[in-house]
């Protein structure tokens, strides 16, 4: 099906409207004006019919009913100023009939169903009032008419006139409806040619906003908007591939280099062991970021989906901190768990759970001097379980706090790369409690620690 352009099909649909309502007026003017004419010719009519009426109702109380044509023709070409007048009794003799009537031939009805009738007689059309009276017991047919040739032409020019003038103006007027259609969505035609033009290369340009105040300024101003979340979009995901081509570029460099380095001569079997022991951790970090970098790429694209069922927080939290104490007294850092036995169940996935708690709590390993403390607490408030991880360790700065969240952000990148990190750990950290409907912050002043807590929402205790 052919679609038509919307300026033309808002034209058509203003061309139709308008059509009908002025042919609708048009045929109610033309009738309105004939019933007029009408009814002022017969109101007319009836007064002569009534000047006739007692004219023979005084000649017949004066017994002069012998007189009464000559006193109908003196009254009808004297008085009444026309000649339209032909009066009969109840057995169809004429007591008067004017020549003029008699001429037209207008006939005598036997019954009366209308008062005023239309007759045609020789071409020209006449209006009749046909009045029947009673007089001294007997019935008289008084008709007096009208020649109406001179309002039918008036009526036939006027009716000649809208017929002319209304397609006229319908015209006129679709045409004014397709111009001002046309210039209202030039904006559009321009918005539409300015979208076209942007593309992943040019993602920065945007549309011109028109100052007009009503919807094309809205309709732009919203497209920018668009435009502009698309742009950080897209800069978040180069940024992303970036970021991760650098990350696996490295250890790869670094793997290559020490093998090349042991293969340009002969070695002992230790070296070799050295070798390949330091080649193994490389690529131990490597597979851990790039299960890291799958995870997110899984998080982004909705395949990553925890398995939802009752769990218990406490239990979970547990089992991270007995992961965690080990790596904090490796490095010599007091642990302390203060987590109560009361068990506090909501609805998550428990791996999902136990690798958020261990980010935070290997983060707060790796940036905790040794002989630092860490802190593990879990309690319920307000509907929610509250589980928090406290270090008195290096702090994060103000400035780099609102970003340790974001992908491969590290606050200290020098420091934090020779830790192991890559600072991807936190925005997985956080892609897991707001899946549980959670939410994670963080607190920190530098040189004396950090806290982070999760607020995850407290579900029904379980069966
Ligand atoms: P990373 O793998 O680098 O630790 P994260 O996403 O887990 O990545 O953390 C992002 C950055 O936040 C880290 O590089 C570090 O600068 C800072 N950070 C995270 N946890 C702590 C902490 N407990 N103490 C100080 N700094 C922290």
């Amino acid at each position: 099906m052919i679609t038509l352009p919307i300026r033309l099909r808002l034209t058509a649909w203003y061309f139709a409207v308008l059509a009908v309502m002025l042919s609708a007026f048009g045929v109610s003017a033309y009738f309105a004006m004939r019933h007029s004419i009408r009814r002022t010719v017969d109101e007319e009519l009836q007064i002569r019919a009534e000047g006739v009426h007692q004219l023979i109702e005084r000649d017949i109380q004066r017994g002069h009913k012998d007189d009464l044509p000559e006193g109908l023709r003196e009254h009808t070409e004297l008085r009444s100023g026309g000649a339209l007048l032909q009066v009969s009794d109840d057995q169809g003799n004429w007591l008067y009939r004017s020549t003029v009537m008699s001429d037209y031939g207008v006939p005598r009805p036997t019954t009366i169903r209308n008062r005023a009738t239309e007759f045609m007689g020789k071409d020209v059309p006449l209006r009749i009032w046909n009045e029947k009276v009673s007089v001294g017991g007997q019935s008289y047919l008084i008709q007096s008419a009208f020649e109406m040739d001179d309002f039918y032409e008036a009526l036939h020019d006027f009716a000649l006139l809208l017929f002319i003038s209304i397609p006229t103006l319908l015209l006129c007027a679709a045409a004014g409806g397709y111009w001002i259609s046309t210039r209202a969505l030039a904006p559009v035609d321009q918005i539409t040619q300015t979208a076209r033009t942007i593309s992943a290369q040019n993602l920065s340009s945007r549309l011109v906003v028109p100052p007009t105040g009503d919807e094309l300024q809205r309709l732009s101003e919203t497209l920018n908007g668009m435009l502009d979340r698309l742009e950080a979009a897209f800069k978040k995901i180069t940024q992303f591939t970036a970021d991760a081509s650098h990350e696996l570029r490295t250890p790869v460099a670094v793997m290559r280099t020490r093998a090349e380095l042991s293969l340009r001569k002969a070695r002992s079997a230790d070296e070799y062991r050295d070798v390949i022991a330091e080649v193994l951790a490389e690529l131990e970090k490597t597979s851990g970021l790039i299960e890291q970098l799958m995870f997110l790429a899984r998080a982004d694209s909705g395949t990553e989906t925890p398995h939802f069922a009752a769990t218990n927080v406490t239990d979970v939290l547990r089992e991270a901190c007995h992961q965690g104490s080990a790596l904090a007294e490796a490095k010599q850092i007091a642990f302390e768990e203060k987590i109560s036995t009361d068990s506090l169940w909501i609805q998550g996935d428990a791996s999902s759970l136990r690798r958020l708690f261990l980010i935070l709590i290997d983060n707060a390993v790796k940036y905790t001097p040794a002989s630092g403390q860490i802190e593990v607490s879990l309690q319920r408030n307000n509907g929610f379980a509250i589980a928090e991880v406290r270090d008195n360790g290096i702090g994060i700065a103000e400035a780099d706090l609102p970003n340790v969240f974001e992908r491969f952000y590290r606050a200290d990148k020098a420091r934090t790369r020779e830790l192991g990190g890559v600072g991807l750990g936190l925005s997985i950290g956080r892609w897991i409690a707001e899946v549980h409907a959670g939410t994670i912050e963080v607190h920190s002043s530098p040189g004396h620690g950090s806290t982070f807590q999760i607020r995850l929402p407290i579900a029904k205790p379980a069966a």
